[in-house]
């Protein structure tokens, strides 16, 4: 892994993460970092971050392996 230049995701504060299954009548997510479809009964890994601004926001990944991809420092 080598380190990234994209200086925004420095700034971004991870405040919380978690594993999360998406239960029926759920809307379901796409990976933030491959593009996939969540549907319900999968297992996902979703995040909270607040960015610069104090604002917050969820990030949702299909994998572990795809958030990892997208923050390498969580
Ligand atoms: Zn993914």
């Amino acid at each position: 892994m080598e380190a990234s230049s994209n200086t925004a995701a420095a700034e971004l504060n991870i405040q919380n993460k978690s594993t999360r299954i998406l239960v029926g009548g759920s809307p379901s997510y796409r990976c933030d970092y491959c593009g996939q479809v969540i549907n319900e009964q999968i297992r996902f890994s979703g995040v909270t971050i607040r960015d610069p601004n104090g604002e917050i926001t969820e990030h949702f990944f299909c994998e572990e392996k795809c958030m990892t991809s997208q923050y390498p420092d969580i």
